[in-house]
């Protein structure tokens, strides 16, 4: 039953009485084993005859890579093994992996892959908007943030989903109805006598990759009929290690009017003289450095030297993440241009903003 499921270079062998022991050839990523795992458990789902009777059978997995867990047979087979019990204590019907000192369900990654497949289709994504401010109280913009329903947990959060949709290509179709939904929110408000406000969406450097990304965006403005000044996309950092592709499709971009932000800035490794080359407009100070802006001495000045060289550079300057008034003194203080954070607004659902923006 279980080399239905398996290549002609996997070895299955019955270890112990209800115990197998299967050893996969080539395995290109620990992603791989979730995969497998996966097919596996498929085959209990259904009941199988013992005896003339129909039976629900469990079972539990345990699995470790090499050379991620470990070089060695034996260490390998006890951490898959460890791994297993693990898995049955925790109900059976799982798969555990021995991720370098943390149990990680494999099956609950698939799964979420899955969700985020089949509400990618059923259109079951929404996104959420935050408030961005100047200095002196007025609204600035938003951004828009995606937002997952899940049956059991809420909603998901796209730290959890947006990496897994990286890797397994979802990044295009998802990035994408981002932009199209938040063009269409921007019209609709716009119709609604709204008064006209920046919209701010983020972009994965994988969607900057693909060559029919500018004609997707432009479409998306085209369908909606908003002003393209008033789409901003975020990038990170990352954009610089395929600099001379992406800046060529930024550079499009920005000739029909749409803007670029940097966003967590401070997090990666890319200078701002670097980034100034490309068509970018705003700085988003990454939250770490403004959540230890009043305790740390050195967030402090690390801060103060973005604000001044952005500006520098004819830059403006965003810091994300505030979340208290002695932040927002400091960044003043600093001459920062404009605020998003909790303390002047949460992620809101887009009627609750229409209320916020008023006529
Ligand atoms: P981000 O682009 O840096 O978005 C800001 C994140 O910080 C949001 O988290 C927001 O809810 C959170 N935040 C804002 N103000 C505060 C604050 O004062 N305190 C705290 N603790 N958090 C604050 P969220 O919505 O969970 O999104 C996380 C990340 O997921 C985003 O970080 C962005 O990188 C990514 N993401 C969200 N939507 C999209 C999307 O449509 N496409 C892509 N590629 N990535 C997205
Ligand atoms: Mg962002
Ligand atoms: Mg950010």
């Amino acid at each position: 039953m279980l080399t239905r499921r398996l290549r002609g270079m996997d070895t299955v062998a019955r270890t112990g009485t209800d115990e197998f022991t299967i050893v996969l050839g080539e395995v290109e990523s620990v992603g791989a084993v979730g995969i497998v795992a996966k097919a596996l458990m498929e085959l209990f789902s259904s009941p199988v005859d013992v005896e003339q009777c129909p039976t629900l059978l469990r079972a539990s997995i345990g699995g470790a890579v090499y050379p991620d867990h470990g070089e060695r047979e034996i260490q390998l087979w006890q951490d898959a093994d460890a791994a297993m019990h693990r898995a049955k204590r925790d109900g059976g019907g799982r798969c555990v992996l021995a991720v370098q000192g943390a149990d990680t369900d494999v099956l609950e990654n698939v799964g979420v892959e899955d969700h985020v497949r089949t509400m990618l289709q059923r259109g079951g994504f929404r996104l959420h908007y935050q408030l961005q401010y100047h200095m002196n109280g007025q609204i600035r913009g938003m951004e828009a943030l995606l937002r997952l329903p899940h049956p059991t947990l809420g909603y998901l959060s796209p730290d959890r989903f947006i990496p897994l949709a990286e890797a397994s290509g979802l990044i295009h179709p998802l990035g994408q109805f981002a932009i199209e939904q938040a063009c269409r929110q921007l019209m609709l408000w716009s119709k609604a006598g709204t008064r006209p406000v920046r919209i701010a969406v983020n972009v994965s450097p994988m969607q900057l990759m693909r060559s029919d990304f500018v004609s997707e965006v432009e479409e998306a403005i085209l369908k909606s009929g908003i002003d393209p000044a008033m789409l901003e996309l975020e990038i990170t950092e990352q954009v610089v290690l395929n600099f001379d592709e992406i800046s060529k499709r930024m550079t499009e971009l920005a000739v029909v009017g749409i803007r670029f932000a940097v966003d967590d800035f401070g997090t990666g490794y890319a200078s701002l003289q670097h980034l100034h080359r490309l068509p970018i407009s705003t700085v988003k100070v990454d939250r770490s450095f403004i959540q230890r802006l009043c305790e740390s001495s050195r967030s402090y000045p690390i801060v103060r030297a973005i604000i001044e060289l952005a500006h520098s550079l004819g830059m403006q300057v965003i810091a994300e993440g505030v979340e208290d008034e002695d932040q927002l003194q400091v960044l003043r203080e600093l001459k920062c241009d404009c605020i998003q954070g909790f303390l002047l607004s949460r992620p809101m659902p887009p009627e609750e903003i229409q209320v916020l923006l008023g006529n």
